[in-house]
């Protein structure tokens, strides 16, 4: 099933890029406000790109991108926000990063392994908290080598970070790395995680959390890996009878 945007609210115009107003072009953006600070395209599926997130906090004349996906519409937007534009990219998958080759930016932050694919940007290792609030900080992953993460007071964006790694047919989570990553969620001061492709991309932490206690519980002696495979269906949904939370995206990512 297509995920359908306009059932997402609530929905606000485009205002041009937070500062100027109604730009002729992108007045019908599916832009979603999540606080007057932050804001965000959702994914689509067809081509794959993923959401696209917009914080400009108050009083900065910098506006931090986190992802660029790989829509037209995604590299618009960027392209018509005014003032200073840091990107942040969430790991390499080309979903994520491939608008940059069409967009124009200030700064770019990625992780040591993601630079291997952009070839450019200021590479995070550490915690890194700027001046205007955004934080910066890597979280071990199943799902991607070099996943970063943002914080901006009471969100986290975690992109993929969260879900399994696709082998082959297999769906499955490493579990050291799980353990590793369910710790770094529980420190995360932010009560929303939001969880790129997903069809809900803002959930509570706590909730999150559950659910990679639950896969991390099935773990068996001596195997290094998780099976999830039986959380989805044949087209890659989740199954409606598992707790889906965080592993709701619907394509192979
Ligand atoms: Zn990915």
């Amino acid at each position: 099933m297509t995920r359908s945007v306009v059932s997402k609210p609530p929905y606000v115009l485009y205002d041009g890029g937070f500062d100027r107003l109604n730009h002729p072009k992108f007045d019908i953006m599916p832009l979603i406000q999540l606080t007057p600070e932050i804001k965000y395209l959702p994914s689509v599926e067809n081509p794959l790109s993923s959401d696209v997130v917009f914080i400009k906090p108050a009083g900065s004349e910098t506006t931090w991108i986190f992802d660029t996906g790989t829509s037209g519409e995604a590299a618009q937007l960027i392209n018509q926000i005014e003032g200073k534009k840091n990107i942040v990219i969430s790991h390499f998958h080309p979903d994520h990063i491939l608008n940059l080759l069409k967009v124009k930016y200030d700064k770019l932050y990625v992780t040591k392994y993601t630079k291997k694919y952009t070839r450019g940007g200021e590479i995070v290792e550490s915690e890194e908290t700027f001046p205007d609030g955004v934080k910066l900080y890597t979280i071990p992953s199943s799902h991607s080598k070099g996943a970063l993460v943002l914080e901006y007071k009471d969100y986290a964006f975690l992109g993929d970070a969260t879900y399994c790694h696709f082998r082959l047919s297999a769906r499955e989570y490493n579990v050291q790395l799980l353990e590793q990553m369910i710790k770094k969620l529980e420190d995360i001061a932010a009560p929303n995680f939001c969880l790129s492709h997903d069809t809900s991309f803002v959930q509570p932490k706590e909730a999150v959390l559950r659910i990679y206690k639950k896969i991390l519980a099935r773990r068996t002696a001596g195997n290094p890996t998780i099976n999830v495979n039986d959380f989805f269906n044949e087209d890659g949904g989740v199954k409606e009878s598992e707790d889906s939370l965080g592993n709701n995206a619907k394509v192979k990512l």
